[in-house]
């Protein structure tokens, strides 16, 4: 049976604005009074948004309550919950406007690069060398929420080193930039992930200058021992892994009650143990820390309960190194999704709130500090290569995955399992290639316009719009400046408006003698517009000679 929700007159005339009729009437097909409930579900899912995230979870279900059909006082009733989220979907207003184009070519994206299978497979630990080299999914996660999935989206992998900056945050958070920049520098290495290299720097104390030796950066294997080595210290092991665990959850939107697909980060022991086994490196990166004072020791705190009386010679292993590595091994052995990593990346490039759970989990400040030194130094001794070309903030882990934050945009990750020299997946490079190469989200391309790439952030009608309008006016008042400055961007200067009529239309119109020989050089031949007129006969209707 259908049910209906009752409403009072009274209610109909106090709350409907013309923005909900407007909302109401894009929908409407024949019928003014009603709307199909199909056709609203397919406008939000096409616009990206999905049926179980939780901000539009109640409107789905009243929407498979309902029959066929919706009125009016249904409508505002219905979206009263997610009022703003359901008018900025249907009025193609979300972060990725033209999310159908934009998943499209993502698609084609998919489909080119999946034919590459060059690289290896990390083979230093029998989990990570037997997963299938195959595997190829990309998600993109706007933070608006729109979601865009292809591929082994909802396949777990192992985080590894795409935990380095979410650790370096937590410290952030909790002690701030100077006192975490004391153990840790903000420096590209330049050098390998697992490199034993420590930079130098020299502090001018109040009587002497003292030269001390830290980490590079957080995303090499010192700095992140170090960061994971400065979270909670003074907890147990089990609820240091619990709490970074909690703040992953928050990251990607889990919470117990959640509709939405994020589950608990997952552990995976045995990842965690070869990683034990096989670590060498990294156990000798722990005491190179503890060597240099940047890893605080507990001998002296443990001093009374050691064994220094008897004959024996009791070897110590110093605590604070083990628990910091143990942590580290941990972190790097949790698994998830590529939508829950591309979740938690755009979590950061929503500044620190995650799109879907609408909660801050993150200080703006800690992700605006945090950004830049993945800028520098994510994506390991190929960071400036990579920035140069791809131009936005990255992580890779030799888990398969790389994560890019588009700030204010989207996050994406992409996870596919063969490797390259540097230990970054082959594909995801490439995907990530190819999106700066189509759309224009390099950090700096700000002042950059090009013919072929489009700011995705814009709808394309008005992006091609802007650029024609803006040509039809400039060569209407004659302004040859604004012209000389299209064309040396490379826009196409004989497009014209919706009748067809051009810049050299409107040049002649006016009688821009100069407009029209500069068009005219630069290439642009005369079209007819919309009732077969050229630019010639305005000219003579409007007696210019
Ligand atoms: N667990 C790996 C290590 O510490 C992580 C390295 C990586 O992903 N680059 O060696």
């Amino acid at each position: 049976m259908q049910k209906k929700i009752k409403l009072t007159n009274s209610y109909e005339s106090k709350h409907s604005s013309k923005r909900e009729k407007d909302l109401f009437y894009s929908l409407c097909d024949k019928n003014p009074n009603q709307i199909k409930t199909k056709d609203f579900k397919n406008a939000l899912l096409k616009s990206g948004l999905k049926s179980n995230d939780n901000r539009l979870y109640d409107l789905f279900q009243k929407l498979d309550s309902l029959g066929d059909e919706i009125y009016f006082k249904d409508f505002i009733k219905i979206i009263s919950s997610s009022e703003l989220l359901v008018e900025k979907a249907l009025r193609g207003e979300l972060a990725l406007p033209d999310f159908s184009d934009f998943s499209k070519s993502v698609d084609e994206m998919y489909d080119d690069v999946i034919k590459n299978k060059s690289g290896e497979l990390a083979s230093y630990i029998p989990p990570l060398a037997k997963v299938d080299p195959n595997q190829f999914g990309i998600s993109i996660v706007t933070i608006d929420g729109q979601i865009y999935q292809r591929g082994d989206c909802k396949v777990d992998f192992s985080l590894q080193s795409m935990c380095k900056p979410f650790n370096y945050c937590f410290a952030l958070e909790k002690f701030g930039l100077e006192l975490v920049h004391k153990h840790v520098g903000q420096e590209p290495s330049g050098r390998q992930f697992n490199d034993l290299t420590l930079l130098t720097r020299s502090l001018v104390g109040k009587s002497n200058k003292k030269l001390t030796r830290i980490p590079f950066n957080p995303m090499i294997n010192a700095g992140a021992i170090m960061t994971a080595g400065l979270i909670n210290s003074d907890d147990t092991y089990e609820k240091r892994l619990n709490f970074v665990k909690k703040q992953y959850g928050k990251l990607i939107g889990w919470s117990a009650n959640s509709k939405f697909d994020s589950k608990f980060p997952r552990f995976n022991k045995d990842v965690a143990r070869e990683e034990n086994f096989t670590g060498y490196n990294n156990l000798a990166i722990g005491y190179l820390l503890m060597a240099t004072g940047n890893l605080p020791g507990k001998k002296n705190k443990l001093k009374k309960d050691l064994n220094t009386n008897k004959n024996e010679f009791d070897f110590y292993i110093e605590p604070t190194v083990v628990d910091a590595l143990k942590l580290y091994f941990s972190i790097c052995s949790l698994e998830m999704t590529a939508t829950e990593v591309a979740m938690a990346a755009a979590t950061l490039a929503n500044n620190g709130v995650c799109p879907v759970s609408q909660s801050r989990v993150l200080n703006q400040k800690t992700v605006r500090d945090c950004l830049p030194i993945l800028q520098s130094s994510g994506m390991y001794d190929a960071s400036g290569a990579f920035f140069q070309e791809v131009g936005l903030p990255a992580k890779s882990g030799v888990g398969g995955g790389v994560f890019l934050v588009v700030p204010q945009l989207m996050g994406i990750c992409i996870f596919s399992p063969r490797l390259d020299e540097q230990g970054n997946s082959v594909r995801g490079i490439e995907i990530a290639k190819r999106i700066t190469s189509k759309y224009l989200v390099h950090i700096f391309d700000g002042a950059m316009t090009n013919a072929d790439r489009v700011d995705p952030r814009i709808p394309i009608s008005k992006w091609r719009a802007n650029s024609c309008g803006e040509a039809i006016w400039a060569a209407s008042i004659g302004d040859i400046r604004t012209l000389e400055r299209l064309a040396s961007e490379q826009k196409d200067l004989s497009i014209g408006n919706s009748d067809m009529r051009t810049p050299l239309h409107l040049a002649a119109a006016e009688g821009q003698l100069k407009v029209v020989q500069f068009l005219l050089e630069q290439g642009v031949k005369p079209v007819p517009d919309r009732w077969g007129g050229y630019g010639y006969f305005d000219a003579k209707n409007n007696n210019h000679k």
